[in-house]
C-alpha cells in the first residue's frame, strides 16, 4: 500500500515499524495518512516527525492524553507544528504524554500507559515506563517509528524519558520555541522541546522552530535574541565544529554541580556520569567543582508552583462550553452550573491531574498563599540566582552579571535511576516516589535554561551500565540562550 503510493521508502520505514511495535509500545495515539511524496527540497524534507498530543494539529485530533479532550481537533496548527510542514516535514502522528503533561512515567493516560521499547540483552522481558509525560515522543523515537518528535518540557517531561529509553532530548531555552498552540499546563515553565536519535537531527529541527512568534506572549524578544545570540557566537569561536561536531575542547569550563548527586542517586548512575566526565577532561576540557546550594528546595517549590498555574489552566475545561459534558444524575438539581461542572471534572479528569487542581487551588488560597505560592517563588528566584552565579555567559533573559571564573556548562546525571518497572504500585499511583524522579530535572526549568539529556556512552557501549542493562542520561545545561553550546558538548559525550 505504501509502496503503490511511490512515498519515500524512508517513510515507508517508519509507518511498517509503526504497524509492528505500536500495539506493544503504545507511543502513537493517532497516525496520519501516509503523505504525499514532497516536491521542492527543503531543509527539513525527508523527515517524519511525531507530535505530542498536547500541541495542536488540525488533521488529527489533540487529546491531551484526557477524557476531557478526547474528541477535541483543534481548528488551527500550533506554530511549531506550521513550521515544521513549511519547512518540508511531514507530520506522522501524535504521541501518547501524561494527561496534560502531569506526570514522570507516561502511566496517567487515558490512551494507557507506554511502554519502554529499550531491550537490554541481559535481561528477560521485563515491562518498564517509557518515562513522563512525553513518554510516547521518546518510545517513538527509541522503537525507530519516526525521524525524530516533538514533546514538551515543564520540569523535565522530555529529558527524563529520553534518558530511560537511551534518545536524545533537548528543553531549550525557556522562550525561544513558540507556545502558541501548546496546550498549557504550567505557562511560566513550559517549554516545547525536540527528541531524537542523534544531536544534529535535534540541531535541524530546533533551528527551524527557535524563531520568535509574535503570537506567544511570553516569548524571547527579536532583541534579547540577537545579544544572547552575538555572545553565544564569539564563545563558540574558540570551538571549532567540524562535520562529525567539536574537534577540541581545550578552553571549555564544565562545572560539576555537587547538589546533583543526592542520597536518591542510584550507585549505578554514577560510574557512567564519571566516565563522562573524564572524556570531556581528556579533550582539553576543564572540570571544575560548582555548588547551586539552593537545589534541595527545588523540588518543592516546583510542584507547588506547577500546581498553582495547572489549576489555573485547568479551569477553562467546566465540561460546559469546553471539554467533555456530562449530564448530571437525574436526582441532582439539573439548574446548578456547578452541578455540571463537578459532574464533567470528576469523570473526565484523571486523579493526578484532580490532585494537582487541589494542591494548586490550596497553594493559592488566601490562608495558604503566603507560605506556599510566594515561598515557592522566592525559592524559584535564588534558583536562578545560583546558576547566574556560576555561569560564564550573562543572563540576557534577566537581570545578572557574567561571571569570568565560572563553568560554561554543567554536567550531571539526567535522573536518578534507569527506567522504573511498569508495577501495579507505578500503574495506580505513582505519588511521591514519581515526584521524586524529577529532582534533577526541576531546576533548570525553575531558571528557564536549556538542558539536553544524551545516552551516557558507557551505556550504550556495555549496553547498559547499571546491573540490570538499561540506559542511562547524562544531562548538559547551560546559561539562558547558549542552546546551541549544550548541543555541541552534547556531540562530544554522544
Ligand atoms: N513530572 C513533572 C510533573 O509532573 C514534570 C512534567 C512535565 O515536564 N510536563 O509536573
Amino acid at each position: 500500500h505504501f509502496v503503490s503510493r511511490k512515498i519515500s521508502t524512508e517513510a515507508c520505514k517508519w509507518y511498517q515499524a509503526i504497524a509492528e511495535k505500536n500495539a506493544v509500545v503504545n507511543a502513537f495515539v493517532h497516525v496520519t495518512n501516509v503523505p504525499k511524496p514532497s516536491k521542492a527540497a527543503l531543509p527539513l524534507s525527508g523527515l517524519s516527525i511525531a507530535i505530542k498530543d498536547n500541541i495542536a494539529t488540525k488533521s488529527s485530533p489533540t487529546t491531551c492524553s484526557s477524557a476531557m479532550l478526547k474528541d477535541f481537533v483543534s481548528p488551527f496548527d500550533a506554530t511549531v507544528v506550521k513550521l515544521l510542514q513549511d519547512s518540508g516535514a511531514d507530520i506522522i502522528g501524535k504521541t501518547n504524554c501524561d494527561e496534560f503533561g502531569m506526570g514522570s512515567l507516561n502511566v496517567h493516560s487515558v490512551h494507557g500507559p507506554v511502554i519502554n521499547p529499550f531491550t537490554p540483552s541481559t535481561v528477560t522481558f521485563e515491562q518498564r515506563s517509557a518515562g513522563g509525560s512525553s513518554g510516547g515522543s521518546a518510545a517513538a523515537v527509541a522503537a525507530g517509528m519516526c525521524s525524530a518528535a516533538l514533546g514538551t518540557d515543564t520540569g523535565g517531561s522530555i529529558r527524563l524519558p529520553a534518558s530511560y529509553c537511551g534518545v536524545a532530548g533537548l528543553k531549550p531555552s525557556y522562550g525561544l520555541i513558540s507556545r502558541w498552540g501548546v496546550v498549557s499546563f504550567a505557562d511560566s515553565l513550559d517549554c516545547v522541546g525536540i527528541l531524537a536519535k542523534t544531536i544534529p537531527e535535534i540541531r535541524r529541527i530546533f533551528d527551524t522552530i527557535s524563531v520568535y512568534d509574535m503570537k506567544d506572549t511570553t516569548a524571547a524578544t527579536p532583541e534579547v535574541r540577537e545579544q544572547a545570540s552575538r555572545e553565544l557566537q564569539k564563545r563558540l569561536k574558540t570551538w571549532p565544529t567540524s562535520e562529525s561536531g567539536l574537534l577540541s575542547l581545550e578552553g571549555l569550563r564544565v562545572g560539576i554541580p555537587q547538589e546533583y548527586f543526592p542520597l536518591e542517586l542510584s550507585s549505578a548512575v554514577i560510574t557512567p556520569v564519571r566516565q563522562v566526565i573524564s572524556a570531556l577532561k581528556d579533550r582539553g576540557a576543564k572540570i571544575i567543582p560548582v555548588s547551586l546550594p539552593s537545589t534541595s528546595y527545588a523540588l518543592s517549590a516546583y510542584y507547588v508552583l506547577a500546581s498553582a498555574e495547572a489549576s489555573s489552566n485547568m479551569a477553562r475545561y467546566d465540561g460546559v462550553q469546553y471539554g467533555m459534558h456530562i449530564r448530571p444524575p437525574p436526582s441532582s438539581d439539573l439548574t446548578k452550573t456547578s452541578k455540571i461542572y463537578a459532574a464533567a471534572r470528576s469523570v473526565a479528569f484523571g486523579q493526578e491531574v484532580q490532585k494537582r487542581i487541589l494542591l494548586g487551588t490550596y497553594a493559592l488560597s488566601a490562608d495558604a498563599f503566603d507560605n506556599y505560592f510566594l515561598q515557592a517563588q522566592r525559592v524559584r528566584q535564588l534558583v536562578k540566582d545560583d546558576f547566574n552565579r556560576i555561569f560564564r555567559m550573562q543572563n540576557f533573559s534577566g537581570p545578572s552579571e557574567a561571571n569570568q571564573d565560572g563553568a560554561d556548562v554543567l554536567i550531571h546525571p539526567s535522573a536518578i535511576r534507569t527506567a522504573p518497572p511498569l508495577t501495579s504500585a507505578n500503574r495506580d499511583n505513582s505519588g511521591l516516589d514519581a515526584y521524586v524522579q524529577d529532582v534533577l530535572t526541576v531546576p533548570a526549568s525553575l531558571a528557564g535554561l536549556p538542558a539536553l539529556s544524551v545516552p551516557s556512552r558507557a551505556s550504550s557501549e556495555q549496553n547498559g551500565v547499571d546491573d540490570d542493562g538499561w540506559p542511562i542520561g547524562v544531562s548538559v545545561v547551560g546559561q539562558w540562550g547558549s542552546d546551541e553550546m549544550v548541543m555541541r558538548v552534547g556531540e562530544a559525550i554522544e
